[in-house]
């Protein structure tokens, strides 16, 4: 089990990978955020990202995170939460509750939703579509070559803020072809947020132009 102290060293590691990787890359660090995803993990390695200066959290589940969350929530006003697993549609009202940022909009019917709760609160959350770029059956994520219908309808009609896109690659394969493949969707539907990268590639996907990384264990240890 990590010591608090090695939460926060694996923290200022990651961290430091990511600037190195970008500057590699030719780019500014301050372009990349890391989100830590914190799913799973138990509470004292949570609050020792807390204490080390970590804002920004991810979580899969809605439930897991709004039990997690709500306290320490208003203990750190400005922790950031994003929804990086799958969303049912009876979930939306608590999801949008908990989350800032939404990145698995991958359906017509969750996009209803998520507007009419938007258009309810009178506030929309940024939201990220996910694109299933393996086109794997068992996958969440919009197909790659739906993906422009999709944001052009989430966009024109729902009236949804589309702000980026997701991926998680196939486990096995090379993830820089699908790094690539989401970059290139997302800059030909004008969209800046770029959430791809998780432990074991983050580097790769940091070259290939991500502007958010997902990384848990590599911070808090194996789940
Ligand atoms: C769990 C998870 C991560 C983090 O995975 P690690 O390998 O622990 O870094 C990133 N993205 C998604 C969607 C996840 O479910």
């Amino acid at each position: 089990m990590p010591t608090s102290h090695s939460v926060a060293a694996a923290l200022a590691d990651v961290q430091a990978r990511i600037a190195a990787a970008a500057i590699a890359a030719g780019r500014a660090p301050g372009e990349v955020t890391l989100a830590a995803v914190s799913k799973q993990q138990p509470d004292d390695r949570i609050d020792a990202a807390l204490k080390s200066g970590c804002r920004l959290f991810a979580e899969n589940r809605v439930q897991e995170a709004r039990a997690r969350w709500t306290g320490r929530r208003a203990a750190h006003p400005d922790l950031r939460l994003r929804l990086i697993g799958p969303l049912q549609t009876n979930k939306v009202a608590d999801a949008v509750a908990v989350f800032d940022a939404i990145e698995t909009l991958d359906r017509h019917r969750l996009a209803r939703a998520l507007a009419e709760e938007f258009a309810r609160l009178g506030a929309a959350r940024t939201l990220l579509v996910q694109v299933n770029t393996g086109a794997e059956p068992q996958k969440s994520g919009v197909a790659p070559d739906a993906a422009d219908s999709f944001i052009a309808s989430a966009r024109r009609d729902y009236g949804l803020p589309v702000d980026g896109l997701m991926c998680i690659p196939p486990q096995a394969a090379d993830p820089a072809p699908h790094f690539r493949m989401l970059a290139s969707i997302a800059a030909r539907n004008g969209l800046a947020q770029l959430s791809m990268g998780m432990s074991h590639d983050f580097e790769i996907a940091v070259r290939c132009g991500a502007t958010i990384v997902r990384v848990g264990s590599a911070i808090f240890g194996a789940r």
